[in-house]
């Protein structure tokens, strides 16, 4: 085989997927990284233990990704779930199953990971060059600004992992988004996905009830009633529970309409014993007491129904009882990109071929979360930019082999 030049630009865990997969091919390849060092946010995600993947039925796994379940299928057909604890497995870091069905390594971080995926990288010859930044294309090739100066590199082949827009001091800040568009090629702008959102409490609940968690509720939107829990900011709400719904709210919101997140204080107990048990409450007691005996909630789930309710509603039992079943929650906004887990928008599908190469400029390719997809929370991040990656590395394979 004659062995092949790959450039690698964005040294995230879809392009380091992509490099281990073509340097076992034998290829040459090269990953140029703008950071210091690679990965990073892969590293903030082991800040929360790392959920590398998640353990339910494949097929609901592979339904988890909305618009995209069907163009990315194949990808994670090629990577599946249980083929993410058997790689992690193969670097040393075994895996367990926690409550929720979510994946963690049992060091609870990423960086015992990394280091053995470096290792690895560097034993199959990849060689990684950080402080790299890809700024465009010139004469058929790319611009690299290095700290020795700006060269163009030609490739037999490129992968684009750049990454979406959250958390860009980590590194990806979308700053390609231009020199893509330039040459024609479709990218919706980038918003914040599993991110929180604004709401405009009042000081009252703002100084009293920031970061405190609101847990065993549910949460209906247009996005259906799902469980969990979710924590009151100084800002408005976030948590897995919030992050599961900002696909519907953001949508809802983009197209003008007054949105709500409707949170069930008391998921257990059905709404007309609610109401009967606070009838039969002292009118005269303080409404903790009649809702700690009524409907056994305290705390802030009082102080979000003292906030929200009004107070015509905390006196009537049914309204009351009712409010404590779907409270709505106004949401005004999502919070900025910078600060959200992942990031909606990228590269359009329709610009990408089944091998992941851009249709418009053939042996360029892209994987990772800077193409046009979102997930929630649970793993399924991480595991599709694995699987788009080495999806990516498959098609690079076949069409270098082609040409
Ligand atoms: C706080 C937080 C927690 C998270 N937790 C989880 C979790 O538990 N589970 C999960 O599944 N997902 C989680 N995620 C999401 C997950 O980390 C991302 O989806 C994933 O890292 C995206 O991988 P990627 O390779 O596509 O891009 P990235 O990881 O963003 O990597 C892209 C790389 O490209 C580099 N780059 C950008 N532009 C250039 C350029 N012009 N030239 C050269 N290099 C460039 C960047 O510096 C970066 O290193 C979390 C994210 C955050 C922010």
């Amino acid at each position: 085989m004659v062995k092949k030049q790959i450039a690698i630009l964005g040294g995230g865990p879809a392009g380091l997927t992509a490099a281990e997969s073509l340097s076992s091919l034998g290829h040459v390849v090269t990953v140029y990284e703008a950071m210091p060092t690679v990965a990073r946010k892969l590293l903030l995600a082991g800040k929360s233990g790392l959920n590398i993947t998640h353990s339910e039925d494949y097929d609901r796994f592979a339904s988890r990704f909305g618009a995209s379940n069907a163009r990315l299928r194949e990808a994670l057909d090629g990577f599946e779930p249980s083929e993410v604890r058997a790689w992690a497995a193969g670097l040393g870091a075994e895996t367990f199953v926690g409550s929720s069905g979510r994946v963690f390594p049992t060091a609870m971080k990423a960086s015992p990971l990394l280091r053995a995926w470096l290792r690895r990288l560097e034993a199959q010859g990849v060689r990684i060059l950080t402080r790299h930044r890809w700024l465009g294309f010139s004469d058929g090739g790319y611009v690299i600004a290095t700290p020795e100066g700006t060269h163009v590199i030609q490739p037999d082949a490129a992968l684009l992992a750049l990454g979406g827009k959250s958390w860009p001091r980590l590194g990806s800040d979308a700053g390609w988004l231009p020199w893509l568009r330039e040459k024609g090629i479709a990218v919706d702008d980038f918003q914040p996905a599993n991110c929180g959102f604004d709401v405009d409490w009042s000081d009252h609940l703002r100084r009293g009830f920031s970061g405190e968690p609101v847990k065993s509720v549910t949460a209906t939107s247009t996005a259906g009633t799902i469980p969990g829990e979710f924590v009151v900011t100084r800002h408005g709400i976030e948590g897995s529970l919030v992050y599961a719904h900002a696909a519907a709210l953001r949508r809802s919101l983009a197209a003008g309409q007054t949105t709500t997140l409707d949170v069930d204080l008391t998921p257990g107990r059905a709404q007309d014993r609610i109401a009967r048990e606070l009838g039969k409450q002292d009118p005269k007691a303080s409404l903790s007491n009649r809702l700690r005996k009524a409907a056994g909630i305290d705390g802030v789930k009082v102080a979000l129904l003292r906030e929200l309710a009004g107070s015509a509603n905390l006196g009537d039992p049914h309204q009351l009882a009712g409010l404590i079943k779907a409270l709505p929650i106004p949401v005004q906004r999502p919070r900025p990109i910078a600060e959200a887990i992942s990031s909606a928008g990228g590269v359009i599908w329709d610009e990408i071929d089944r091998s992941y190469m851009l249709k418009a400029l053939p042996g360029l390719f892209v994987a990772g979360e800077m193409i046009d997809w979102e997930a929630p929370t649970g793993g399924y991040l991480l595991t599709a930019c694995f699987a788009s990656g080495r999806a990516a590395a498959l098609g690079i394979e076949a069409w270098l082999s082609r040409a």
